[in-house]
């Protein structure tokens, strides 16, 4: 008869003693490590709306949709897709708010009774119109994170310092409104670049 290693042995003694190393799963509840990196969670208080996590992510479980409404309404969707996620961490490493904004959680439970409407997660951010064209430019919490990131040289472009000013709520909505000649005054607008460099060229 082959006799034991002494290593298996001693683990054969140890699980004897202390349990089994496997959980009870799914009579039990399955406590992960508390290290565990599991399913990235976006939060929406944090998340600018940036899209660098979008670019990075190996298996494009991240995607946008851009909806403006017959109102004007408009936001940004952001999904995440929690069946192909490969928990990677490319997303929480790159966010530019402080890895805040999208966030590993210890969730590692990824069963579903139904893939087409449990496979994701979404959280809605609002959308900054250009004032011209009416395409979007980018989420408004994007365009505040980018005026308070270079201070006063957001001063240098109307589109920051007017998103910031209407963000403070000075800003006179009536005066704006007033401005649509179409010329010079189209250059105080928060404008995509398309009719930034536009609006520049035709009334310089
Ligand atoms: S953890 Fe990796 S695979 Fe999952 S969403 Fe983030 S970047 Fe994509
Ligand atoms: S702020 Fe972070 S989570 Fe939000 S879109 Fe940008 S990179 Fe992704």
């Amino acid at each position: 008869m082959r006799l034991p290693k002494l290593r298996e042995l001693k683990e054969a003694i140890t699980a004897l003693i202390k349990g089994p190393y496997t959980s009870k799963f799914p009579k039990e509840q399955h406590k992960p490590h508390p290290n565990f990196r599991g399913q990235p969670k976006f939060n929406e208080e944090k998340c600018v709306g940036c899209l660098a996590c979008e670019e990075v992510c190996p298996v494009g479980a991240i995607a946008h949709k851009d909806i403006v409404d017959k109102k004007g309404h408009s936001w940004r969707v952001m999904i995440h897709y929690t069946d192909i996620c490969i928990f990677c961490g490319q997303c929480e490493a790159v966010c530019i708010a402080g890895g805040e904004g999208i966030k590993q959680s210890s969730d590692w439970e990824l069963s579903f009774f139904d893939r087409k409407k449990e496979s994701y997660e979404t959280i809605d951010k609002e959308l900054q119109l250009c004032e011209i064209c009416g395409k979007p430019i980018a989420c408004r919490d994007h365009l505040k994170w980018i005026a308070e990131k270079i201070g006063e040289l957001a001063y240098s472009s109307p589109t920051l310092y007017l998103s910031r000013l209407r963000n403070l709520g000075i800003i006179d909505e009536n005066i704006i409104s007033a401005l649509k000649d179409k010329g010079r005054s189209d250059r105080v607008k928060i404008l995509c670049a398309r009719c930034r460099r536009k609006t520049t060229l035709t009334t310089s």
